[in-house]
């Protein structure tokens, strides 16, 4: 009968629930010892549970220990990847370099970002008196700013300026 099926797919559907319940454990790949999940100032990594006699570290992706970080997303000044950390933002992996570029978690992803074309930092979502425009991350070192079309900075003016100029160096 349908009904016996339909008993046994809720009965299925209840252990594969169950089943994920339990905490898997991480081997650390140095000394084997289980891994930690540790959210620290930075966001969520993994560290060994040896610690401090193993200081083995890896990145957190979507809960689970990870050797190499999320490399699908990329930090947009310097090319490294970035890591999302809890409280909805994504910070780059160049941190310790000196990369302190971070962005706001946009349903999963990093919020798209736009780079200073006149420095190369980003570019921020400012609102002023005359309403809300784009100004550069290095303020008052850098006062690149442009206005905003649609939540995004309006290159244009700059792009076409750079097209002639390239135009011009072509011939
Ligand atoms: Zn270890
Ligand atoms: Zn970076
Ligand atoms: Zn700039």
């Amino acid at each position: 009968m349908s009904e016996d099926l339909f008993d046994q797919t809720v009965a299925q559907m209840s252990e594969t629930s169950v089943a994920e319940k339990p905490v898997r454990v991480y081997p650390c790949p140095r000394c084997k010892q289980p891994m930690r999940r540790i959210v620290g100032k930075m966001g969520p990594f993994w560290g060994c549970s040896a610690y401090p006699t193993c200081e083995e570290r890896l990145y957190d992706i979507d809960g689970k220990p990870s050797e190499t970080p999320d490399e699908r997303f990329r930090c947009p000044v310097c090319t490294r990847p970035m890591v999302k950390a809890d409280g909805n933002y994504w910070y780059c992996t160049g941190y310790n370099k000196g990369c302190k570029v971070t962005l706001t978690d946009q349903d999963g992803k990093p919020a798209k970002a736009f780079r200073c074309p006149t420095c190369g930092h980003l570019l921020k979502q400012r609102r002023g008196k005359a309403g809300v425009f784009w100004g550069c991350s290095q303020y008052p070192l850098c006062t690149v700013s442009f206005a905003d079309q649609d939540g995004q900075p309006k290159f244009q003016t700059i792009d076409r300026k750079k097209a002639r100029e390239k135009q011009r160096t072509d011939k």
